[in-house]
């Protein structure tokens, strides 16, 4: 199942935009294109659920002793003293009593065991004194004291996770907790990749005079499979209007989205956007951004309907920059995620800097303890989006917004780590 996802109220003309607007654009638009899935509950790592789960059953399903000890009935203790009880039965994990607990009595009780019905309260066995048969319990405990509550966890009715949640290991062990067996899932998102450039070899290649390896296929489809997608390795197209066109129609026809890099530009050799318009529609492609700008952003017809495509810068900084920062929440909500938003942190930066108002800046930065153990962004030291070394070397993005003119060592920036946006 397809369905409308970019609309023509993004034809822009070529003024520069805002990431904010940009992303204010297609943020309502997009919807989850990937259609629903039924997996084993373990195979759901990492996917992203297609429904609210409600708990059908409580959690723990009866109340259990969070200690080894013994189970009594609180107001057979006697408040000011040590009490002695005879020892009635033993309850084990997985082996209830079977009975009520009679007034007068302890019951041992190991952890997880049920709590025999009557008992409220469980003495941890190191504070407690057995001699034959009978068991001597301190004062001062608290009724309901280590003992885990039927239904703490999660009551019966309970919307225990949410439609478009990632499925981290918790979320898992919560599934199989409810005793779910399968979850539903989206589907991935099939996604087309291919590099231009005529100088773009893959490795295994000679390199010729002039070429150089490609770099952003590796990275972009190293990226998806972090996402979670489903990606399609179509390789290095030619810069020849004609390729890149029967490219990218070919693409469409049997993906969700397709993404390139390269050819974006304004020269002779870039004909990723006339093709684009072409075939479809071309939204955007001039944010005022740095590095990153220019990207493309459009629509193709394809097997199912309108394919977005994202045609990201060549420089293998900017590809990767612009991937994180933009095509990311593209990609989350086509595939169905409900939570966009990378986490990012407000740190000290140990450098100054000046830039230019009116475009969001993104530096790349390492984080290190200064002598108090605090940490500081440190600052790559060169800014060229073709040096892949700033990205190797740095730990995550500093983010300077449109209005920022400067920043001053010790000032607060923001931080996003390189692990919120590369899974
Ligand atoms: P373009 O946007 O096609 O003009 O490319 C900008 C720069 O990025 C040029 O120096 C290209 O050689 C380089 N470049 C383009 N595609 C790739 C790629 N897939 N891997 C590495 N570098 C690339
Ligand atoms: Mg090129």
């Amino acid at each position: 199942m397809k369905s409308p996802t970019f609309n023509d109220c993004f034809a822009t003309s070529g003024a520069r935009m805002t990431v904010a607007e940009a992303l204010a654009r297609f943020s309502g638009m997009l919807v989850p294109m990937a259609g629903t899935e039924e997996v084993a509950t373990r195979a759901a790592a990492r996917r992203l659920l297609a429904e609210d789960i409600v708990s059908a059953r409580q959690i723990p399903p009866h109340d259990n002793a969070a200690v080894d000890g013994f189970a009594v009935i609180f107001d057979d203790l006697d408040p000011e003293a040590p009490t002695t009880l005879g020892i009635d039965g033993t309850v084990a994990a997985g082996h209830p009593l079977g009975r009520s607990a009679e007034r007068g009595n302890a019951y041992k009780i190991f952890t997880g065991a049920p709590v025999p019905d009557g008992a409220d309260t469980i003495f941890m066995v190191e504070d407690c004194e057995v001699s034959g048969g009978r068991v001597t319990l301190p004062d001062g405990i608290k009724r309901g004291a280590n003992l885990r509550r039927a239904g703490e966890d999660v009551r019966a009715g309970d919307v225990v996770m949410r439609r478009g949640t990632l499925l981290r290991p918790q979320e898992i062990g919560m599934a199989a907790s409810l005793g779910l067996e399968r979850l539903p899932v989206y589907r991935r998102l099939g996604v087309a990749v291919f590099s231009t450039g005529d100088e773009v070899r893959d490795p295994g290649e000679t390199l010729d005079d002039g070429s150089i390896y490609d770099i952003n296929r590796y990275t972009l489809l190293s990226l998806l499979d972090g996402l979670g997608c489903a990606p399609t390795d179509l390789g290095i197209f030619k810069d020849e209007a004609d390729v890149i066109r029967r490219g990218l129609a070919d693409a469409a026809a049997d993906h969700d989205v397709v993404i390139t890099s390269g050819g974006v530009s304004m020269g002779e050799e870039d004909h990723i956007r006339g093709a684009v318009e072409d075939l479809g529609s071309l939204f955007f492609w001039n944010l005022a951004i740095k590095p990153g700008r220019p990207i493309a952003l459009g629509c193709i017809p394809g097997g199912g309907g309108e394919v977005p495509f994202i045609g990201l810068p060549g420089n293998p900084v900017a590809s990767m920059v612009t991937f994180m920062q933009i095509a990311r929440p593209i990609l989350l909500r086509l595939a169905g995620a409900e939570n966009l938003a990378a986490a990012s942190y407000r740190v000290p930066s140990a450098f100054d800097f000046k830039k230019k108002s009116g475009r969001r800046e993104w530096l790349r930065a390492r984080l290190e303890a200064q002598a108090d153990g605090t940490l500081a962004a440190v600052k790559f030291p060169e800014e060229g989006s073709g040096i892949l070394t700033s990205m190797v070397q740095s730990d995550g993005l500093v983010v300077l917004d449109e209005a920022c003119e400067a920043v001053q060592a010790g000032e607060l920036v923001e931080f996003v780590p390189f692990n919120e946006v590369l899974r």
